[in-house]
């Protein structure tokens, strides 16, 4: 096939479109954000629709060849409805998993791979016995649709429950015991419906104000951790059936256990240094993945560290253009509102 379908408009659709392009495809994009979207501008043909315009879905999958999705919310009765038309890869039932952090953690665990204690909370009778069971610190997430930290709340001993149950505002809840980390790390798997799977190291992530500021490349652990975290994810990609790609996060604690925090079955803000410190990028790799092509080498051509340009950080390009170590790329998002991701500036580290 020649068209790839992409669900979602983002920047990381964006990249993607751009890896396709590199390799002959063209792609179209179907989302409900507007055609100016980061995405939109570098795509062939942009749907515009709602996720439940049957009519527009038919009309995309019977335009591509097949369909990949840069955002894991996409509602899986269109998936499914999409699915009847043309392979969708990675398809609903790695969403249904991904969408929901309770079935996300319970999954890890019947596999036994660890995460934070957790428990289910649709009611404020249930938040009060899973802080009791699980003990505080802890944190109260929406257990859907949650990014960047929005939608949680750390719970410490002697805050009010009642109110932080208002405030997450959400009958489908999870309170996660809180990880006193030694750092967090990831891994982006990619598997092809073969079974075939490669995986980049793991990198260490940083977070500021919730959101992810540096990725750093490769992440510091000993050969055992580092081979644990891979284990890990390629055990998930295998037993999720993941066509495409795969990103786990995972927390190393101070005594060395590696516990899963959350996945996402696509490319990963962690994995954006691929573009320029791996021999094939996640996005090039995702390509490969869902057309069936080999897989690249996920070798690190240099460590290296990859810092996102939040909102107004994105003033600052002038300098990282005249920085000859600088590799940076810009999204094309007109307004550089707070918390909003803009681009990404990766450079070498220096010895
Ligand atoms: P993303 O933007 O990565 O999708 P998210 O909003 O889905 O983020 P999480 O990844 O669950 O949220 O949490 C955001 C960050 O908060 C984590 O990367 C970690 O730094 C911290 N955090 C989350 N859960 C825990 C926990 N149980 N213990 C300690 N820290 C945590
Ligand atoms: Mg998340
Ligand atoms: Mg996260």
């Amino acid at each position: 096939g020649s068209i790839i379908g992409i669900l979602g408009a983002g920047q990381l659709g964006r990249m993607t479109a751009l890896a396709a392009a590199r390799l002959g495809y063209k792609v179209h994009v179907f989302a409900p954000e507007s055609m100016d979207s980061a995405c939109g501008q570098v795509v062939a043909h942009h749907t515009q629709a709602g996720w439940h315009d049957l009519r527009a879905l038919a009309r995309f999958a019977d335009d591509v060849d097949v369909i990949t999705l840069e955002w894991e919310n996409v509602p899986t009765y269109a998936v499914d409805f999409l699915a009847r038309h043309v392979g969708v890869h990675p398809g609903a039932h790695v969403l249904a998993v991904a969408q929901d952090r309770v079935a996300e953690k319970s999954f890890a665990n019947k596999l036994g791979i660890g995460t934070a204690p957790f428990r289910a909370v649709r009611s404020l009778d249930e938040l009060n016995r899973a802080a009791t069971e699980i003990g505080l610190p802890a944190i109260l997430k929406s257990t859907r649709m949650g990014y960047d930290g929005k939608g949680q709340l750390r719970l410490n001993p002697g805050d009010d429950l009642t109110g932080a149950f208002d405030a997450i505002g959400s009958d489908e809840a999870i309170l996660e015991g809180f990880v006193d980390f030694e750092r967090e790390i990831s891994v982006v798997t990619a598997r092809r419906s073969d079974g075939t799977m490669l995986s980049y190291p793991p990198v260490e992530n940083r977070h500021r104000s919730g959101i992810l500021d540096t990725t750093t490349v490769p992440a510091t652990l000993t050969p055992a951790i580092a081979a644990e975290a891979v284990r890990i994810a390629e055990t998930l990609a295998t037993e999720l059936h993941v066509v495409g790609l795969l990103a786990v996060e995972m927390f190393v604690t101070r005594d060395g256990r590696v516990l899963v925090n959350e996945m996402a079955p696509r490319p990963h803000n962690s994995g954006h240094w691929t573009l320029d410190f791996a021999a094939t990028s996640q996005f090039e790799q995702l390509v490969r993945a869902v057309c069936d092509l080999p897989l690249g080498a996920v070798e690190v051509t240099a460590p290296c560290v990859m810092t996102n340009l939040i909102g107004d950080d994105v003033d600052t390009w002038p300098a990282i253009l005249a920085d000859p170590q600088a590799r940076l790329h810009l999204y094309g998002k007109g307004d550089a509102r707070p918390g909003r991701k803009m681009g990404h500036v990766t450079r070498p580290l220096s010895p």
